[in-house]
């Protein structure tokens, strides 16, 4: 499994549970105790997925989770609220304020994983292992392969994830410093500019297996993966 995991908890015993599980399952797990370390830990770099913790002790995460829901670059960041509250009141208010779903404590690890695969698969679909279709394009995560009209085409490793991640994601535009974010996990450091040589190099190796035009620009927005024509 693919796929960057940000633990917000602060009880020692449940963070290393809720971090191994993930672990084990492939994951790339970063952990941290308090609201303030998640939001600096997201602002280094962007997770994939942020199972968060509603007691911690500086904040309550729900007001993190708020927060999140609030700002741009993390309106769309899929995200577990992990409780011990399983009153009907407090599911809803975790739900109203944006979460993606909500596991009540004690949990089973593996039905918490589960729920990761679940998220996954429906908000970032590029990250659940499972085959990723659009239009001519296949493409197998698990194998690192792409095929347009089942010929293999061979690229490397930063337009595979570009294209993996465009295609969990088809026809939605997204911009440089959303694909930086999102490809590369970091909007700061790597310059906006290696996003174009990217596109090219994929344009390029698509364009060798026949397919033109799958990824286009929308201009003064950025990037998106479509099979209709440009206009
Ligand atoms: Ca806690």
């Amino acid at each position: 499994m693919e796929g960057s995991i940000l633990v917000v908890e602060d009880e020692p015993a449940i963070q290393e549970l809720v971090s191994f599980s993930c672990a084990s399952s492939g994951y790339k797990v970063r952990r941290v105790e308090s609201a303030r370390a998640a939001q600096e830990a997201i602002r280094q770099e962007l997770p994939d997925l942020v199972i968060l913790d509603w007691m911690l002790p500086d904040r309550p995460g729900l007001e993190l989770l708020r927060d999140l829901r609030g700002e741009e670059r993390t309106r769309s960041l899929p995200i577990i609220l992990l409780t011990a509250k399983s009153a009907e009141s407090d599911k809803v208010a975790g739900l109203d304020a944006g979460a993606d779903d909500y596991v009540v404590k004690p949990f089973s690890p593996r039905e918490l994983v589960s729920r990761v695969k679940a998220v996954f698969r429906r908000r970032a679909p590029q990250h659940s292992g499972e085959m990723l279709s659009y239009g001519p394009l296949t493409i197998d995560p698990a194998r690192h392969e792409v095929s347009v009209d089942g010929k293999p085409v061979k690229m490397g490793l930063a337009e595979f994830k570009l294209l993996k991640f465009l295609a969990g994601h088809p026809e939605r535009v997204f911009s440089r410093s959303q694909l930086l974010d999102n490809v590369w996990g970091d909007h700061v450091v790597i310059e906006e500019r290696t996003v174009d040589v990217h596109v090219l190099r994929l344009r390029k190796a698509l364009a060798t297996a026949g397919a033109q035009g799958l990824v286009q620009t929308v201009r003064g927005l950025g990037y998106r993966l479509s099979a209709r024509s440009e206009q």
